[in-house]
């Protein structure tokens, strides 16, 4: 694994150091006070790392990229973006080390609470940007089976190559709707749509994922996210699902390029 292999990030000019914190999980504030959850973030989306280069950690992002709640509000504090290109950084530029790190950092005691389990929120911004950081992500989590990670992801036919066939028992993923490959995502797979509000989701027969975040883990296989209350995201999405906006995009790209292609030739007639 090298920073060659990563595609959909530009790898000059030369890397500053990566930091190195004492810790790599940062702990969540969840609406679930009985358990603790811990959560890996990396930047939303695209951007560029102060030494220049460029990145997208969500190559897969459709129209969540202008509605996404990780790209607003807290997240574009400077300190904390910063941090979460420390961390994209580090991934990009020791990879080993990033994931030699991790794996031992979860053997810590404050992972391991007499009592309960300890959980893991793999990305609360970001995703999987690449296969090779996706592996190292699966070494980590079996190489640590007393944890339970869980994850939501837009890289559905990554997932589909490279995890559903042999997915670690301790890990817990599901689809989220609003990218570039909705369509691959299977009838009946555990898949998680954001909503304008609660009302929405509960009448479209949804779960609310607003109670514990353990729900993206535990839940069923229809999870809903009300809206967060940003107003300009809130405006742009309307009274419409991510799915449904992703939907209408998919048809006018479609109808685009059809128009761009012109009308279908005729056969000439047989008779
Ligand atoms: S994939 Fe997730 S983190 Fe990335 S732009 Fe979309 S909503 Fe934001």
């Amino acid at each position: 694994m090298n920073d060659t292999s990563i595609p959909e990030v530009s790898t000059e000019p030369e890397a500053a150091a990566p930091t190195r914190p004492r810790f790599l999980l940062r702990e969540m504030r969840s609406s679930c006070a009985t358990q603790r959850i811990w959560k890996w973030s990396l930047p939303a989306f695209a951007g560029r790392l102060p030494d220049g280069r460029t990145y997208n950690t969500c190559p897969s992002a459709g129209i969540c990229q202008d509605l996404c709640y990780a790209r607003a509000g807290t997240y574009r504090f400077s300190n904390v973006l910063r941090s979460h290109q420390n961390n994209l950084q580090y991934v990009l530029d020791a990879p080993r080390e990033w994931e030699e790190q991790m794996t031992a950092e979860l053997k810590h005691r404050r992972y391991h609470p007499q009592g309960s389990r300890t959980h893991v929120r793999i990305h609360d911004s970001g995703d999987y940007f690449s296969a090779e950081y996706l592996e190292a992500w699966l070494r980590i989590i079996r190489s640590t089976p007393e944890v339970v990670f869980y994850s939501y992801t837009k890289e559905v036919a990554l997932f589909e190559e490279r995890v559903r066939p042999d997915s670690p028992a301790n890990f817990y993923y599901r689809y989220s709707y609003g990218g570039t490959q909705d369509e691959l995502i299977a009838p009946g797979h555990l898949h998680v749509d954001v909503f304008p509000d609660e009302e929405a989701l509960a009448d479209a027969g949804y779960t609310s994922q607003a109670p514990s975040d353990l729900r993206g883990a535990y839940g069923p296989e229809t999870l809903g996210i009300p809206a967060n209350n940003l107003p300009a995201q809130k405006r742009r999405q309307g009274g419409q699902t991510f799915r449904a906006l992703q939907r209408a995009a998919n048809a006018q790209r479609s109808a685009r390029k059809a128009q761009r292609r012109g009308p279908t030739p005729r056969r000439p007639r047989a008779d």
